[in-house]
């Protein structure tokens, strides 16, 4: 468990949706000009259910919103993030079905799914796979990513913006948490997960974090390039309490 914590911890958070990319497809589909996704053969870890589910390999790089989602409207990167098995509702990474579980690891696994009959949606599936994830051991901070993505999931969801905002809020306070280590690499990362959380704050309408954090960002002296820009632009909008979400 130790060495999957470790390797998460580290990825700068704009690179960990791009680290899961290390696969091997078995029959090619092209989407898109740009974007490529295989269905790829899963096998569940808690009851040995076979199944396939798509991956997201390629995509065009078209940029992203303020909150950092990739511009990538003709693909579904973030809808294949997580895969879940259809029987029993086990849902993770596309690395998390390559490991062996214990008895006693399934039937941590199996106390979490075993409320959920039929089909669950993929935000349900983002929300099963952190509590698995924090069940099998992994820090909380470390789901940050996957209450981000059941966020950008919702983002054009009219109905069910206030729970995109839920999902914002714990989005922040998990990345806040997340440790980094002090290289070079390590304080960029830094800077970046504490300018997403900012943001974060402001859309989720909780504007003094929202400050509070931005500023905590700009303290930071290592930053990637143009990140000092964004922090004082989407300063300006939390000190306006300003919560577009949609920027
Ligand atoms: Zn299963």
């Amino acid at each position: 468990m130790m060495t999957r914590l470790l390797v998460r911890a580290a990825a700068p958070l704009a690179c960990t949706a791009l680290a899961l990319f290390s696969f091997t497809g078995r029959e090619g589909r092209h989407n898109a000009p740009g974007y490529k996704a295989a269905e790829v053969q899963f096998t569940c870890p808690v009851d040995g259910n076979q199944f396939t589910s798509p991956v997201t390999y390629s995509y065009t790089d078209f940029g992203t919103t303020k909150d950092l989602m990739q511009k990538n409207g003709e693909g579904k990167f973030y809808e294949h993030q997580v895969h879940s098995c259809p029987r029993c509702h086990y849902s993770g990474y596309k690395q998390d079905f390559e490991e062996e579980l214990t008895d006693y690891q399934k039937q941590a696994v199996r106390r979490i799914v075993r409320k959920h009959k039929g089909k669950i949606d993929q935000v349900a599936e983002n929300l099963l796979a952190a509590k698995i994830h924090v069940a099998l051991g992994e820090y909380p901070w470390a789901q940050a990513d996957l209450y981000l993505y059941a966020s950008y999931l919702l983002r054009d969801k009219e109905f069910r913006q206030e729970e995109r905002r839920q999902y914002q809020a714990r989005a922040a306070e998990l990345l806040i948490e997340r440790p980094f280590d002090e290289s070079e690499q390590g304080q960029r990362a830094k800077a970046q997960a504490l300018y997403l959380a900012a943001e974060l704050y402001r859309r989720a309408g909780k504007f003094d974090h929202a400050t509070q954090t931005f500023g905590d960002a700009s303290e930071i002296a290592l930053k990637p390039e143009g990140l000092q820009t964004l922090i004082d632009q989407q300063y300006a909008l939390a000190e306006q309490r300003n919560d577009d979400n949609t920027l």
